[in-house]
């Protein structure tokens, strides 16, 4: 992808350059003349190394989002990240655009690749704020080993590129060593498949419900449900794990359904054993909005279970909100008496501008914001005018992810008041709700 630095830069004195202009980085010129040396001293000395091929994920999106000048201090921060992460033997390159690769001399087993992998994948992903915007990069990286995956450069770069894209695939933010057994990834993947299918078939989901609880009172006002799957050999197993799968199978509606229907109905057995109703939050997949039945399925389950409309509520994605025909369903089950939350919201492209025209109820703030709000005063202040902008538009709000009495404290202080996260609760088995919401009423 061409970066305006590129496009504005383009002067023959810089032609020679072994370095990169907008990263500092080595160029792609002498990446080539370090290869090359390489293999040379690697086969001299029977030594292996590690190339690894990084590509930042949805670059793109920062770019057409931003602006590339923006795009450019991206680069150049993620640039300074990975400087951090290998040795001063190791070799670092810019080869074009949002990919970088590392090479990493002299290793003795995957291992030690492993750990490098992993430092950078941590160093990536870490918020960066770039003038008043949290960015929230990722990458995904392939490695290949000399000499196992390949002899010469080319089948070095061209093995590293392919798993890097097997990265992708598999999720991105994350890697892949190249493999030339490329069949066992699709048994894998096919095994995975079937028993997902079946865990539909035989029902092997259950809900967890994480308690969101006011800072003032210490008290719980409502629960969020999250999906598990009771996995035939791994036990339970977090969404992470399958929801892309779910979406690629088309699944999702299914999954969704089924989520509504699970949780009114324990909304009804809580209140059955003498709880008071609390709102249960359902999360949904963009695309079932686009399901013409999800109106008439919502109503039945709440008419089926008895629970109050306004104790239902739907969480969404910023980009489900920005999906046009989306809108007027989203206006259509606020009729009804449900709410609507936007789920990690700051991580997507929302105006904060365009807010006041949507269908919503509530605002829940990302844990991205939340972990790096006590270090960098950027986000605080962001944070602070996205509370500001809520409370102005009558919309609740939400922090997730909270791990810390500070982060929970400092959140109130910038006015919010609802908190969600480790520091109070993890999300819990049904059956253990109705003990969690008795104990906060006897320790308040
Ligand atoms: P989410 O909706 O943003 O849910 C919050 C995730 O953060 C949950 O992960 C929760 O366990 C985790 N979490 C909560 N508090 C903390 C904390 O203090 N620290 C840390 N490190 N993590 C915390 P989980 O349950 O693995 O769910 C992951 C994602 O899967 C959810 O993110 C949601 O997008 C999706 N998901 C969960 N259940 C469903 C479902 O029923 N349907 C659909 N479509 N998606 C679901
Ligand atoms: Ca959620
Ligand atoms: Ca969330």
């Amino acid at each position: 992808m061409m970066t305006t630095h590129e496009k504005t830069n383009e002067q023959p004195t810089h032609a020679l350059s072994y370095y990169d202009n907008l990263t500092g980085l080595a160029h792609k010129r002498y990446y080539h003349e370090r290869m090359s040396c390489l293999l040379k001293t690697a086969a001299r000395r029977n030594e292996q190394f590690a190339f690894l091929f990084i590509d930042l994920d949805d670059f793109k999106d920062v770019n057409d989002r931003y602006g590339t000048q923006l795009g450019d201090q991206f680069l150049h921060a993620i640039a300074q990240r990975l400087k951090l992460v290998v040795r001063e033997v190791d070799f670092i390159a810019r080869l074009e655009g949002d990919q970088f690769c590392i090479i990493l001399d002299n290793i003795t087993d995957d291992h030690d690749v492993i750990k490098v992998i992993n430092r950078c994948l941590q160093k990536i992903k870490k918020p960066l704020t770039i003038e008043t915007h949290l960015l929230t990069p990722t990458a995904s990286i392939g490695a290949a080993i000399y000499p196992r995956d390949g002899i010469n450069e080319s089948d070095l770069i061209s093995a590293a590129d392919f798993a890097m894209h097997q990265a992708k695939q598999a999720g991105k933010q994350g890697y892949v060593f190249y493999s030339k057994n490329k069949s066992n990834l699709a048994t894998l993947r096919r095994e995975k498949e079937y028993l997902l299918r079946e865990a539909f078939k035989q029902n092997q989901f259950v809900l967890y419900y994480q308690p969101q609880l006011s800072m003032t009172n210490r008290q719980v006002v409502g629960v969020e449900s999250l999906v598990r799957w009771q996995h035939p050999t791994l036990g339970i197993v977090a969404p992470d794990y399958f929801l892309d799968l779910v979406e690629q199978l088309e699944l999702q509606t299914q999954l969704g359904n089924w989520a509504i229907k699970t949780a009114c109905e324990q909304l009804a057995n809580w209140h059955r054993s003498g709880l008071a109703f609390i709102p249960v939050a359902v999360n949904l997949s963009p695309s079932h909005f686009q399901d013409h039945l999800l109106i008439q399925t919502v109503k039945d389950t709440l008419q089926k279970t008895g629970i109050p409309a306004e104790f239902l509520e739907l969480e969404v994605t910023e980009s489900a909100m920005q999906t046009k025909g989306h809108i007027d369903v989203f206006k259509q089950l606020r009729k009804i008496g449900l709410k609507i939350a936007i789920d990690d919201f700051g991580t997507g492209f929302s105006c904060l501008a365009s807010l006041k025209q949507l269908p919503l109820d509530c605002l829940k703030i990302d844990k991205i914001f939340i972990d790096d709000m006590l270090s960098n005063s950027h986000t605080a202040l962001l944070l602070g005018t996205i509370i500001g902008l809520a409370h102005a538009l009558d919309y609740s709000l939400v922090a997730e992810g909270v791990e810390t009495e500070e982060q929970a404290l400092k959140l109130q202080h910038l006015g919010c008041d609802i908190i969600q996260g480790y520091f109070f609760s993890k999300p819990l088995p049904a059956d253990d709700i109705p003990s969690f919401i008795k104990k906060t009423l006897v320790d308040n």
